[in-house]
């Protein structure tokens, strides 16, 4: 054993250890000091942010070994994102670089419970994708959807040839492709790395991005980059935390 490895959602100051702010979806995941928590193991901890340990196993064992510039995409419950330019992952101030699921793609659209308006985590996400259904369901005045209605139904139902599922996976690849230019045009990578359960519904959607993407922004910038599905389904975390600890042991080291 050569050290602790943790990747949790939520905010994360890398340098300290802990866990700053936390998802509406784990409330009280918040100010929690993981480090000196676990430290009585007795050996080293390393905390980071679940995609970021994600995006570090696609670029040691994945799809985007040995890139150097690679942004990632997870899409689950929500939208989490990570950067890694130069061979590292971006950080920014204090660790909370690259909330992909909180760029803006509709300025007039819905609040998102960051405070923010028109996410793309409200059109990218599971939760998301259900809510556009249920919404273009009431407008349709079609059948009431049932309470357990989730994304997997209506990924399917699209998949079926449902038209009404078939016009929010649409809207839901849009808003997922203009955020991809957005983010190419922002940080000039190599390659895209869509993840997490939306994503293996499988290679339709990967399509579907692929296909938008090219049409859009600046050629120069937007044609060389590679979208590619993630490697690492539910054991990415696993991968990349304990990945942590062999990564970063020099460090510690010097
Ligand atoms: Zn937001």
């Amino acid at each position: 054993v050569v050290g602790v490895g943790v990747g949790t959602a939520g905010q994360v100051n890398f340098e300290a250890g802990t866990v700053v702010s936390g998802t509406p979806n784990i409330r009280d995941w918040m100010n929690v000091d993981l480090r000196s928590a676990l430290e009585p193991i007795g050996f080293p901890v390393w905390v980071d942010n679940d995609v970021n340990v994600h995006l570090l196993a696609e670029t040691r064992f994945g799809v985007a070994a040995g890139r150097q510039h690679v942004l990632m995409l997870a899409l689950g419950t929500g939208v989490g994102g990570a950067a890694w330019e130069d061979g590292r992952l971006v950080r920014g101030d204090w660790g909370a670089a690259c909330e992909f699921g909180h760029v803006c793609v509709d300025y007039r659209g819905p609040d998102c419970n960051c405070g923010s308006r028109g996410c793309l985590e409200l059109y990218a996400s599971g939760t998301g994708i259900a809510r556009m259904m249920r919404e273009r369901l009431a407008q349709t005045g079609g059948s009431t959807p049932s309470p357990t209605l989730d994304a997997r139904a209506v990924l399917q139902q699209a998949q079926a040839g449902d038209p009404v599922a078939a016009a929010v996976v649409h809207d839901m690849l849009d808003a997922l492709s203009m955020a991809c230019v957005s983010l190419i045009h922002a940080f000039n990578p190599q390659m895209i790395v869509l993840g997490g359960g939306v994503m293996e519904s499988g290679e339709w959607l990967l399509t579907g991005v692929r296909e938008r993407v090219k049409t859009l922004g600046m050629s120069s910038l937007v044609r060389p980059v590679a979208i590619a599905a993630a490697q690492f389904g539910a054991e990415a975390g696993v991968v990349g935390a304990a990945l942590q600890s062999f990564l970063y042991e020099q460090t510690l080291e010097e």
